[in-house]
């Protein structure tokens, strides 16, 4: 029987992200002391450090023969809806007069299009620890051999999406007395430290209030702790008052998208980190376990952050996460440099994304008050 199916049902609640990503309510105080647990074969070094998945270096799939089937340098924009982009930018912004947008005169329109790369990383890291939880009687499994830490098998919640789940190793399972109250059950009531009483707050511990004697603590400048009921100790936290703790180890999954982001900047005087907002056209979307750079689009640059983003994310990623998939895209973005005449004075506009935004450093009329003119 394969041992790494016996994980409980429990340890296998349906994956729900982000928010049911294990919160332990407890946590921070649940831990036991390491120096304290057996070693568990396999499992000799706990801690933040992610474990180097057992088959990293896998080899890259041979290159496809892509080649691009359609031409990629779309014209510019029309005249037409050049100015009525320009005319909805204007009457946007409060203090611009609409009046230059609807009167200027076109004199040039240059197609400025871009490219956007972007490269997706999928990637699963996993960590381990001990953990515990108060011990009710369950099912203790110390017996047999743990799976190692890659090879418990744990579903993937969703593809591209940032994510974390933990799972209970099987096979890592002891019984221990409780660390936090030394197997008792119980420990200090912080507020009255084990006394039971605490300073009273009508009187604030002088037992009077002005000449009168203070009634709500008679005098005695002391009343019942409200944290334990006057008991002076309150129910474990760590163990909830078993005395005992089921010790485990805890596989922590970690699953990120990495994305690597290029935008092919053609030193048009077009600031391209207006780009990070828009959309483009998408003009290929490829996605396999381990992509290929792209080697045959027309533009060669966008080649080059293809090689670079894939060599990136393979040298960062591939010794330290398992990369699950991975997805690169790559988009044509529009943008149209407008020179137009108004008033005599040349001015200039972008006009840029699917969605026609319009960007100007110099809009000739700025102020309400010029608009009468
Ligand atoms: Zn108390
Ligand atoms: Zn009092
Ligand atoms: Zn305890």
């Amino acid at each position: 029987m394969d041992r790494t199916h016996l994980l409980s049902d429990q340890d296998e609640a349906a994956p729900s992200c982000p928010a049911g990503s294990y919160t332990d309510p407890r946590d921070g105080a649940t831990a036991p002391p390491a120096d304290s647990m057996p070693v568990v074969p396999g499992y000799e070094s706990l801690g933040p450090n992610v474990i180097p998945p057992s088959d990293f270096g896998s080899a890259q799939p041979p290159a496809p023969s892509r080649a691009p089937e359609r031409r990629f340098d779309i014209p510019a924009i029309t005249e037409e809806l050049a100015q009525e982009a320009f005319i909805k930018y204007a009457s946007s912004k409060c203090c611009y007069s609409s009046k230059p947008a609807k009167e200027m005169v076109f004199t040039d329109l240059q197609s400025l299009n871009t490219y956007r790369y972007r490269l997706e990383t999928f990637t699963e890291s996993r960590t381990t620890e001990w953990d515990s939880e108060p011990y009710n009687g369950q099912v203790v499994d110390g017996f047999g051999v743990a799976p190692a830490p890659w090879s418990i098998p744990v579903p993937i919640p969703s593809l591209f999406k940032d994510c974390e789940k933990a799972v209970r190793v099987p096979h890592t399972s002891t019984i221990k007395g409780c660390h936090s109250c030394l197997n008792l059950g119980r420990s200090a009531c912080r507020r009255c430290v084990n006394s039971g009483r605490t300073q009273c707050p009508y009187c604030g511990g002088l037992g009077r209030t002005g000449s009168n004697r203070c009634s709500p603590c008679q005098g005695s400048g002391m009343t019942r702790c409200h944290s334990c009921g006057g008991v002076g100790s309150t129910t474990c936290e760590t163990c909830e008052g078993q005395g005992k703790l089921l010790c485990f180890i805890k596989l922590k999954i970690t699953w990120k998208n990495n994305v690597y982001v290029a935008v092919i900047d053609k030193g048009s005087g077009f600031p391209v980190e207006l780009l990070d907002q828009i959309s483009g056209e998408k003009l290929l979307t490829d996605m396999a376990p381990m992509v290929y750079p792209v080697v045959s689009f027309p533009d060669s640059s966008v080649n080059a952050e293809s090689e670079s983003g894939v060599r990136e994310h393979q040298a960062q990623f591939a010794t330290t996460c398992r990369i699950l998939q991975q997805r690169q895209t790559i988009e044509l973005i529009p943008i149209t440099r407008v020179h137009y005449v108004w008033n005599e004075k040349t001015h200039i506009y972008f006009v840029y994304g699917t969605e026609h935004k319009v960007y100007t450093k110099d809009y000739p009329v700025k102020c309400c008050c010029c608009s009468i003119l």
